[in-house]
């Protein structure tokens, strides 16, 4: 097994050598090799993606990673900002599907924005599509310079685009993740205003033909975002394009209590993947050790379960995880009245000491 490790920026480095420990106390053989991306690669080799790094994720089974970005680099030309690597990674490792579980462990209800009666037992799967949509499509109008003004041009713009192929594949991959579950697929889409969308709808349900044991239902948008923080718990599998994965799947987090609880899977049809916390760089508290490092190392689980077939080792760690959470520590965006706070370091050790004992 060969592991690339892609710290990245902010708290990146941080968590990161935690869900590092709890790997090497695993007693699995693997070879790993680290590497610079993000604001970090800019900084010393002018690239948030450089090629040396892009080989080394090419050559790994898996990708470890971090998170990307710095306010500092928002004056930078687009192409060269930190988070053009996780986009770049995704398109060169042909990353199509997004794995976001949003799972609400027991001892962190009442953590959640909503009642506890909501969120308690919250299991539910976003499976966002990752390389189509208005993120891929072509942009027009551009800053032309650093202070972000758009010299006068009249406009800008976008363009939403999905292909067939992109739709059906993405489609595949949510009912099959749902006849492991509860069986149910929700297609979140905008078909009442947008064609992409009516196209969406129609192709996940001539997709839907090959799955008869699978319930699927169709949700606009607005309604989804709506009916999350209503009734979150009626939702099994949602499957969704880009845009509205990216801001589903954030919503869908905080329902959990923090996003610093949350893993999240990016798989290509090999199964190779990218493994990442759903959160980015939090500069605001990097450097400080109170990063929750808990969705990297739950990260490190979904890795060894999907792409290195290793699925007790993938057990041991959310055990150890579920053993902690039950002893009462807490990082700080988790933490409340009667638990114990500690840093991200004292998490980390806590979960590799939970491993060892397994
Ligand atoms: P963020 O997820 O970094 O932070 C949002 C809030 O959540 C902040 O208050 C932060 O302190 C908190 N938070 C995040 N992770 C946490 C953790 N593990 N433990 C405790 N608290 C945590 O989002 P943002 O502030 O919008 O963006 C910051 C930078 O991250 C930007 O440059 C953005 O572009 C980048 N970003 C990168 C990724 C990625 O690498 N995949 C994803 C999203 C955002």
């Amino acid at each position: 097994m060969n592991i690339a490790i892609l710290p990245g920026d902010g708290i990146g480095p941080e968590i990161m050598a935690e869900a590092v420990r709890v790997l090497e106390v695993l007693d699995i053989r693997y070879e790993s090799e680290t590497a610079l991306v993000g604001g970090a690669a800019y900084a010393a080799h002018g690239h948030p993606l450089p090629e040396a790094t892009l080989k080394v994720a090419q050559s790994a089974d898996a990708v470890l990673f971090g998170a990307v970005g710095d306010w500092k680099y928002d004056t930078l030309e687009r192409a060269l900002r930190p988070e053009q690597a996780i986009l770049g990674l995704r398109r060169n490792l042909q990353l199509f599907a997004n794995f976001r579980p949003a799972i609400c462990h027991p001892q962190l209800t009442h953590a959640s924005s909503l009642k506890p009666e909501l969120v308690a037992g919250l299991d539910i799967l976003i499976v966002r599509e990752l390389t189509g949509d208005i993120y891929f499509g072509q942009p027009r109008g551009r800053r032309v310079s650093p202070d972000g003004a758009f010299a006068g041009q009249p406009e800008a713009f976008d363009t939403m685009r999905y292909s067939r192929p992109e739709i059906e594949r993405i489609a595949h991959v949510a009912f099959q993740a749902a006849r492991k579950r509860s069986k149910r697929v929700t297609s979140v889409d905008k078909a009442n205003v947008l064609e992409t969308f009516q196209f969406w709808r129609d192709v996940v349900t001539e997709v839907h033909a090959d799955y008869p044991d699978v319930a699927l239902d169709h949700l606009y948008v607005d309604n989804a975002a709506m009916q999350l923080v209503k009734a979150p718990k009626a939702f099994d599998v949602i499957v969704t394009g880009n845009m509205f994965g990216d801001i589903l799947s954030d919503e869908a987090a905080m329902l959990t209590g923090s996003i610093g609880m949350l893993p999240s899977a990016s798989l290509n049809a090999e199964n190779r993947g990218l493994y990442e916390p759903s959160h980015g760089s939090a500069p605001d508290i990097a450097g400080k050790n109170i990063a929750n490092p808990l969705a990297t190392i739950l990260s490190l689980a979904m890795m060894l379960r999907f792409s290195l077939n290793q699925p007790e080792a993938a057990l041991r760690i959310e055990a150890a995880v579920t053993k902690v959470l039950e002893s009462g520590l807490r990082t700080s965006d988790i933490w409340s009245e009667g638990t114990q706070r500690v840093g991200t370091r004292e998490m980390g050790s806590a979960v590799v000491a939970a491993v060892k004992s397994a």
